[in-house]
């Protein structure tokens, strides 16, 4: 049996320091933001290379806030991908912005550089690329694209904790960087969290302020916000965890170097990943074409797997009123269809990857 993913062995791993410092906060009664959430913001700011780290509530509200500090809204354009976690389309969506789809590249599943300018109207104010499974998009030609154009880029880089592109961190390539600490992200809390990294003091001042009702004195309310503050639980149980987010990140590229080494060449097709990124993993994704009847036999092996996604944003009810339909980003369309995602956490060990590639080279559907 190979599990998806194991939150169990990891706060088994590190269960006496959390729990002393779940302990402190509870001490403290410091419940919302205090002293454990500016101690994780101090260590992740400079962790992704920017001057500053904002807590939020969920990788979401990161992403909303972030649109929101850029001064961006109702009759507002932002490009993202429709391969993506519906989050990221909901947050412009939050904000009465538009979101404007661009397809990805198939052999990257990140946005595709050279479709973006197409979609470019005088409505349009941001990009946000989404560094999908942890892999960077590709960077220097959306930054080129957002200086030429005078648009902002927005990183959505809530699966990419410690990626980088050409040797610079993720979220601090692009103006604001959006990370999510929902539990089963690359660095995980105990219940939501997320976090907006930027090194522009204008917008490290207006998230904070966002987040907070829009104030930066008690009961002065300068701007229209609202309640997106990360508890002070969550920031000791990731102030913790920044003491190991490298370990498990390399033992994610290990991994993932296993499976690639086995994999490549096969039907099962792996993304290459060129030697200017850091690919960090979040999720390890092959693609067949008969990817369902692929996930029943592994699941009848004793090996569970995910798919992300299987349905586009463009395609899904909710965004109807975009009024897209089959055949609008093939890329995305066809990505949804045959990705699956393998077992993929710091702590599995080698035997078990080579359990499931076994199974991979036993299946004969392929
Ligand atoms: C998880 C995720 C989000 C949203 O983060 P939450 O913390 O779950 O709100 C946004 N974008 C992507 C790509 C994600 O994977």
């Amino acid at each position: 049996m190979v599990p998806f993913v194991d939150l169990k062995a990891q706060y088994h791993s590190i269960k006496p320091e959390i729990d002393a410092a779940v302990i402190q906060v509870f001490e403290s009664t410091q419940f919302v933001l205090g002293s454990a959430v500016a101690g994780f913001e101090k260590a992740f700011a400079p962790y992704c290379k920017a001057e500053y780290a904002v807590g939020m509530n969920s990788g979401t509200s990161a992403i909303q806030l972030a649109i929101l500090a850029a001064g961006i809204g109702r009759g507002d354009e932002v490009i993202t991908t429709p391969f993506t976690f519906v989050a990221t389309v909901s947050a412009i969506d939050f904000t009465n912005a538009k979101p404007v789809f661009v397809d990805i590249d198939p052999e990257t599943l990140t946005i595709d550089p050279a479709k973006i300018e197409a979609a470019i109207t005088p409505r349009t104010k941001a990009i946000i690329p989404v560094h999908l499974h942890g892999r960077p998009a590709d960077m220097d030609p959306i930054m080129e694209i957002a200086k030429r154009r005078n648009l902002l880029v927005i990183e959505d880089a809530a699966q990419a904790h410690g990626a980088e592109y050409k040797g610079r961190r993720i979220g601090s390539i692009g103006d604001m960087g959006c990370f999510s600490f929902y539990p089963g992200k690359n660095l995980g809390a105990y219940g939501e969290g997320g976090a907006v990294t930027t090194s522009n003091p204008d917008f490290n001042k207006r998230l904070r302020m966002f987040r907070d009702w829009g104030s930066e004195k008690k009961y002065y309310h300068d701007l229209k916000g609202g309640n997106f503050r990360l508890e002070g639980v969550q920031g000791a149980v990731l102030g913790v965890k920044m003491k190991y987010i490298e370990g498990w990140t390399e033992a994610r590229r290990t991994h993932a170097a296993r499976y690639n080494a086995a994999l490549a060449g096969t039907p099962y097709r792996p993304l290459n990943v060129p030697s200017h990124l850091r690919h960090v993993f979040h999720v390890y994704a092959v693609r067949h074409p008969k990817r369902d009847a692929l996930q029943a036999y592994l699941t009848e092996k004793g090996i569970q797997t995910g798919i992300h996604y299987p349905v586009p944003v463009h395609l899904q009810k909710s965004f109807a009123e975009l009024g897209h339909k089959v055949g609008d980003f093939p890329h995305s369309e066809r990505a949804a269809a045959e990705t699956l995602s393998l077992p993929m956490y710091p702590e599995l060990t080698p035997a078990q990857v080579d359990e499931v590639i076994g199974a991979l080279k036993d299946w004969s559907g392929k």
